[in-house]
C-alpha cells in the first residue's frame, strides 16, 4: 500500500491519518466541512470561542502517541492543563459532589454523602482498574474481527459480569443513590444508557482517575487544529470543503474516491470516518454488500442526541467550576424517556460547561463562555420538526441553569445559538441524528460493532465512534490504532 484516502477529519480520521502518514503511506484526508474536528469542530461568534462537542479530555497519552510516532511531542502544538475538581455534580435539592482525583478529598465528599460507601467505593475503584486493564489496555486497540477474537474476550466479559449494567454494578458496591448516579453517569458521554450499558464500560471511571481531566487551552479546537499540523506535517494532504459523493469499487476491492465536483482520488486502501449509515447506504451505494450491511446496520440501536444552548454572557463566574452535571429530579425514568419511550420530558439533567473559567481568552475581558447541553432522544424515536422545538427547549434549559447558578442569566446574555438533533443529521450525516453513533450495549461490542475493516471489501476499512471501541476520544482514537495496526499488516489482502 502506498497511498490512502480517509474520507473525514474527525478525531478517528485524523488519528488515522497521522499514524499511515507517519509509515509512510500517503495519505489524504477529505473533510466536507470548512474545518477539521467533525464533533470537534468551534465557532466564534462575537469575540467568543465556542466548542461544539468534545470538552474533557481524558487519556491524554493515546493523543501524545501521535506525535511521537514522529518522533516530536504534542506540547510543542497543543497546551493541555489538568481540570480539579474533575465534575462538580449537582443536584436540584442543593447536595453537590465534587468528584476529583484526590482521594483524601473524594473521600470525604463521599463521607458527606453516606459515610458507609467508602468501603464500597474502594471495592469499586479496584472492579473499574480490572476493567480497564482488560477491556482498554489490552483489548482497547485490538480490531475485533471475527467471532474468534470475541471467544477470546468471553472469560473476561464472565468474570467481570458484563452482561449486568454499569447502574447495577456500581449499586453491588454502594448503596445511596446520589453516589450511584455520580459513579454511573459516565457512559452519558458515550452515548451509553447506565442503566444498559455493560458493565465493562465502568472502566471509564478508572481511565479518568488514571489519566486525569484535561482541557486543551484554546479549547478543543486548538487540539484537533494541533492533530491537524502535525498530519500535514508529516506530508498528509487535508482537504477541506470536499464532500465524498462515493467510495468507488471494483469487484470487491474499493479503489478511491470521488467528491462531489467530480475530482476522482485513486488510492490502494480508502478508510473511512464519516457516520457508518451514510458511508454503507450512500457512499457505497453501488455495492451490493454494502447495502446489506446498511440494512444490519440500520437494524441496530443508535445512541440518543443531544441538544446544546451555547451561550455568552457578561461577567466571570469563578464560583462556577469547569465541568458541571446538574441533575434532574429523576434519573432512572428520566433515562428510560430518552432512550426507551422517545419522549422529550419537562425536566431535565444537564451538563454545564464552563471553558473561561481555566482559559478567560475564549471570551471577551469581563465575559465567560458556556454551553449547556441536554441528551435527548434521537429523531428515529422523537421525530419532531426541531425548528418548533428549539426555541422551547432553549429557553427550558437557560431558565434551569438561571435557577440553579446565574439567577439574572437571560439579562446577561450577549451572544447565543443552539445545536439539536437536526443538525447533527445535516452537519455531520449522523444517522438519525445520534450523537455518538452505535448505543454501546454489549450486544452491540467489540466483534458485534462496526468492524475496523469491512468484511467483504477488504481494502475498505472504518474508524471512529461506529467502531471498536466505540465513542469519545479515547475511544475513536483507539480505534484509529487497530484500524491503522490493519492498514500496515502488510495488509490490502
Ligand atoms: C456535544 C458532544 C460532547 C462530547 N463530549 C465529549 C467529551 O467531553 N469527551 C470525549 O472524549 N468525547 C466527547 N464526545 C464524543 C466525541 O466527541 C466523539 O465520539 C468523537 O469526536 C467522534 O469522532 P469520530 O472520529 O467518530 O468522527 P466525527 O467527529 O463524527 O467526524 C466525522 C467527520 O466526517 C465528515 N464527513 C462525513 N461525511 C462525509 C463525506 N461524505 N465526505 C467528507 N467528509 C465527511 C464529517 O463532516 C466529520 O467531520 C462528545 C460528543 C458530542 C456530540
Amino acid at each position: 500500500m502506498q497511498r490512502a484516502v480517509i474520507t473525514g477529519a474527525g478525531f478517528g480520521g485524523l488519528a488515522l491519518g497521522i499514524r499511515l502518514q507517519s509509515a509512510g503511506i500517503a495519505t489524504t484526508i477529505v473533510e466536507a466541512r470548512d474545518k477539521p474536528g467533525g464533533r470537534a469542530y468551534a465557532w466564534q461568534r462575537d469575540g467568543f470561542t465556542f466548542d461544539a462537542g468534545p470538552t474533557v479530555i481524558t487519556a491524554p497519552e493515546v493523543l501524545r502517541e501521535l506525535w511521537r510516532l514522529s518522533g516530536r511531542e504534542m506540547a510543542d502544538d497543543v497546551t493541555l492543563v489538568p481540570v480539579d475538581p474533575f465534575y462538580r455534580l449537582s443536584w436540584p435539592d442543593g447536595t453537590s459532589f465534587d468528584y476529583t482525583n484526590d482521594d483524601t478529598r473524594l473521600r470525604s465528599e463521599i463521607a458527606k454523602l453516606e459515610p458507609a460507601d467508602i468501603a464500597g467505593y474502594a471495592r469499586f475503584l479496584q472492579y473499574s482498574t480490572a476493567v480497564y486493564d482488560e477491556g482498554y489496555v489490552r483489548l482497547g486497540t485490538e480490531p475485533f474481527l471475527d467471532w474468534r477474537s470475541m471467544a477470546k474476550a468471553a472469560p473476561a466479559l464472565v468474570q467481570h459480569q458484563a452482561w449486568r449494567s454499569v447502574y447495577a454494578t456500581v449499586s453491588r458496591f454502594v448503596k445511596n443513590e446520589k453516589l450511584r448516579q455520580a459513579l454511573s453517569f459516565h457512559t452519558l458521554l458515550v452515548g451509553g444508557n447506565p442503566m444498559t450499558a455493560s458493565a465493562v464500560y465502568a472502566l471509564i471511571h478508572k481511565l479518568e482517575r488514571e489519566g486525569g481531566v484535561w482541557f486543551a487551552m484554546g479549547g478543543t479546537g486548538q487540539l484537533v487544529a494541533g492533530m491537524a499540523r502535525q498530519f500535514e506535517r508529516l506530508g498528509g494532504t487535508l482537504r477541506l470543503n470536499a464532500r465524498v459523493e462515493t467510495i468507488e469499487t471494483l469487484g470487491d476491492r474499493a479503489t478511491g474516491v470521488t467528491l462531489a465536483g467530480g475530482d476522482t482520488i485513486p488510492a490502494d486502501a480508502v478508510a473511512s470516518n464519516a457516520d457508518l449509515v451514510h458511508t454503507y447506504r450512500h457512499l457505497l451505494r453501488g455495492s451490493r454488500s454494502a447495502q446489506r450491511q446498511a440494512d444490519r446496520l440500520e437494524r441496530k440501536r443508535f445512541s440518543p442526541s443531544l441538544f446544546l444552548v451555547h451561550f455568552g454572557i457578561k461577567g466571570s463566574w469563578p464560583g462556577i467550576p469547569h465541568h458541571m452535571i446538574l441533575f434532574g429530579p429523576r434519573y432512572q425514568g428520566l433515562l428510560a424517556d430518552i432512550y426507551d419511550h422517545g419522549l422529550l420530558s419537562e425536566d431535565l439533567a444537564l451538563y454545564l460547561h464552563h471553558p473561561t473559567v481555566t482559559d478567560p481568552d475564549l471570551a471577551p475581558p469581563g465575559h465567560s463562555t458556556f454551553y449547556a447541553l441536554a441528551p435527548v432522544p434521537h429523531l428515529g424515536k422523537f421525530p419532531a420538526d426541531w425548528e418548533q422545538v428549539r426555541p422551547i427547549l432553549e429557553k427550558r434549559i437557560l431558565d434551569e441553569v438561571g435557577r440553579r447558578l446565574i439567577p439574572d442569566i437571560h439579562e446577561r446574555i450577549v451572544t447565543k445559538f443552539s445545536y439539536a438533533p437536526n443538525d447533527f443529521r445535516e452537519d455531520l450525516g449522523a444517522h438519525l441524528g445520534s450523537a455518538f453513533s452505535l448505543e454501546p450495549i454489549l450486544t452491540q461490542s467489540a466483534w458485534l460493532r462496526a468492524h475496523n475493516r469491512d468484511d467483504s471489501i477488504p481494502n475498505l476499512y472504518l474508524v471512529g465512534a461506529g467502531t471498536h471501541p466505540g465513542a469519545g476520544i479515547p475511544g475513536v482514537v483507539a480505534s484509529a490504532k487497530a484500524t491503522a495496526g490493519l492498514m500496515l499488516e502488510g495488509n490490502v489482502k
